[in-house]
């Protein structure tokens, strides 16, 4: 725990009692501050009770005398429309913060030189922060690793000058944090997302282009124009940057450079400083990386590691051995040429898409509870299928789209179980000697059939765990 001194002595309101709003009511009183804790759901209430955290019913409360406000960055800061607690701090003059600024602010009091890193965008932000974690960790750094993704910061242990914190930021998590100042700031690639909850697009760039304005050093994707501008700007101010794109040559910063080998796509990160090229790391055959969306993600946690002293040597052995996160394009294992990939968190098209680029031949399991638009957009990937296999509520529709576009060879499968026997059946008996994906990427909800992504990706990890010859990747 990273315990918070900064508002030691004070008393400070807390709403959202979920893990980090508990995380941070802990770190505030160890710290020695009070803390005056709601939430609307009972249950969180009592959970925070029984632990001893002070529960104040905010609504009731004199806002006045709280030195601060610590609002979970789920709840509505000001779209569509700023929730009661953030009307009652404003009336009052108390500043609306989050944990991360809280973390930061300890930061600057007890260790302002420890390293941190922090990772936004819209897309590739867990995946970006998890491999820069495990490259450092491989390293042999001491790293804290949270945020966005898995432990809350202030769960994690404190900033440290020989310690390293990479910290995944959502654009709400940014928003509350007008502290922030991260050692190296990424801001991946921007493209409308969440826009109910930030206005126009503008606003959502702009809360994000706050992570990297704030950086020591900034690496940004150039890959989209509103992310190009942010780099213009970068430029201009005269501060470090590392541009860093996952699909076009730069003049200067980090790219993935894709050459065909032998049938396989190679994608080699080239860094350029003062306009030399360097080829310092070769993704292929790194089942965790593929893909040109894993590229971007990969040029990212090399700028980020190299500033933060790492040669080129360690952080091609770190690509080599990560892991992957689970549910994202998970490569499970393999029976001879025929690869297991357990994509369980590709709840749409779009993420869908990513993973029909990234094999030639697949057994595409798919299905569950449909997205407005279904599977139209990923006609032009039809090719890559050598057979579908449909499971949950959206069979029908997605049938019709197989039906109309004519292309792809399914079958109704129904359960996955009955999916799982029929792919891997199917992909066994194929002639040829490239490699076949078994590839669950639903492109749906998975609430038809599953609690959740997580359960529906286990339960295909445990099908396919009992294949006879099922030989699983090693982690
Ligand atoms: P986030 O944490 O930003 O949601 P993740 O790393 O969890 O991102 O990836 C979620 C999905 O987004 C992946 O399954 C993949 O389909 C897609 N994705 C990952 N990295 C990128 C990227 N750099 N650009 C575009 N899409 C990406």
């Amino acid at each position: 725990m990273t315990p918070v001194t900064v508002f030691a002595g004070k008393t400070l309101a807390l709403f959202g009692l979920g893990g980090s709003g508990l995380a941070t009511a802990r770190a505030l009183v160890a710290g020695g501050a009070k803390v005056a804790c709601w939430d609307d759901n009972q249950a969180s209430r009592d959970k925070a009770a029984a632990e001893g955290l002070s529960v104040v019913d905010l609504a009731s409360a004199d806002w006045v005398g709280f030195a601060a406000f610590v609002l979970s960055p789920g709840v509505p800061l000001t779209h569509p429309a700023p929730h009661w607690t953030v009307e009652k701090a404003r009336a009052a003059n108390v500043p609306v913060i989050g944990d991360i600024e809280l973390f930061f602010l300890e930061r600057a009091k007890i260790a302002p030189a420890a390293p941190v890193v922090c990772i936004t965008g819209t897309n590739g932000k867990s995946t970006t922060t998890a491999l820069i974690a495990h490259v450092l960790e491989a390293a042999g750094r001491d790293v804290q690793m949270g945020g966005n993704i898995g432990t809350a910061v202030l769960a994690l242990e404190p900033p440290a000058l020989d310690r390293i914190h990479v910290v995944e930021c959502s654009t709400f998590q940014i928003d509350l944090a007008p502290s922030i100042k991260p050692t190296v700031g990424i801001q991946m690639n921007l493209t409308p997302d969440h826009l109910d909850r930030h206005g126009t697009f503008e606003a959502y760039g702009a809360i994000k282009e706050r992570l990297v304005a704030a950086s020591d050093i900034a690496v940004i994707g150039v890959d989209d124009e509103p992310s190009k501008q942010m780099a213009r700007r970068r430029a201009a101010s005269g501060k470090p940057l590392v541009k860093i794109s996952g699909e076009q040559p730069l003049d200067e910063g980090v790219f993935a450079g894709v050459t065909a080998n032998a049938g396989q796509l190679d994608t080699r990160i080239v860094e350029v400083k003062d306009g030399k090229p360097r080829v310092v790391a070769n993704l292929a055959g790194i089942g965790s990386l593929r893909g040109s969306h894993n590229a971007q993600n990969a040029a990212a946690a090399f700028a980020a590691c190299a500033a933060l002293g790492l040669t080129a040597e360690q952080i091609a052995a770190g690509f080599k051995s990560y892991p992957g996160l689970k549910h994202r394009m998970e490569e499970l294992g393999r029976i001879g040429r025929v690869v297991f990939i357990n994509d369980s968190k590709a709840t749409n098209a779009d993420s869908t898409e990513k993973a029909l680029t990234s094999f030639r031949e697949i057994f595409w399991i798919l299905g569950g509870k449909a997205k407005e638009g279904g599977i139209e957009s990923l006609r032009r990937y039809f090719p890559n299928i050598a057979r579908a296999y449909l499971i949950g509520a959206a069979s029908d529709t997605f049938a019709a789209t197989f039906d109309d576009d004519g292309r792809v060879t399914y079958e109704r499968s129904g359960m996955l179980d009955v999916a799982v026997a029929a792919a891997t059946k199917a992909a066994l008996a194929q002639q040829g000697t490239g490699e076949i994906a078994v590839l669950l990427s639903p492109a749906c909800a998975s609430y038809d059939q599953f609690p959740n992504f997580e359960v529906r990706g286990d339960a295909f990890r445990a099908l396919v765990k009992a294949l006879p010859g099922f030989e699983a990747v090693e982690r």
